[in-house]
């Protein structure tokens, strides 16, 4: 089966978008240094007016991680935002369609396997 022939579906859409939501959450969680930075994320996660206050704390959080959390955090950002956009699952760098399999196992991937290989190989 050619794997380039597939596309992302709706269904498989939300389920990468819950997933990423879910790690997003994750790794702040796991960041929060006091019960009140915590309260605030859990709030956020029910949704509602305490939206506004959640995404300060999430803010003082990302100001204070260390690189690596960081990008980890920015990756997961960035492919919410393509989802939003409708530019989920395409490779920043060929453009071509990640295969789903790929995006299954890292939906928060930028590159596909070609173009991840080559940036390593480069040292990007
Ligand atoms: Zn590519």
């Amino acid at each position: 089966m050619p794997e380039m022939l597939e596309t992302p579906n709706p269904t498989f859409l939300e389920e990468c978008g819950g997933r990423l939501r879910e790690q997003r959450r994750a790794l702040l969680r796991a960041l929060a240094t006091s019960d009140g930075e915590l309260a605030s994320l859990e709030v956020h996660q029910a949704g509602g007016r305490s939206e506004d206050a959640a995404t300060d704390v999430a803010t003082s959080i990302v100001s204070r991680l260390e690189t690596r959390d960081k990008q980890e955090l920015e990756e997961l950002e960035q492919a919410l935002e393509r989802l939003e956009y409708g530019t989920f699952g395409l490779c920043e760098s060929c453009a071509e369609q990640i295969p789903l399999r790929r995006l299954r196992v890292v939906p928060a991937t930028r590159y596909c396997l070609a173009c991840q290989k080559k940036r390593e190989a480069e040292g990007a």
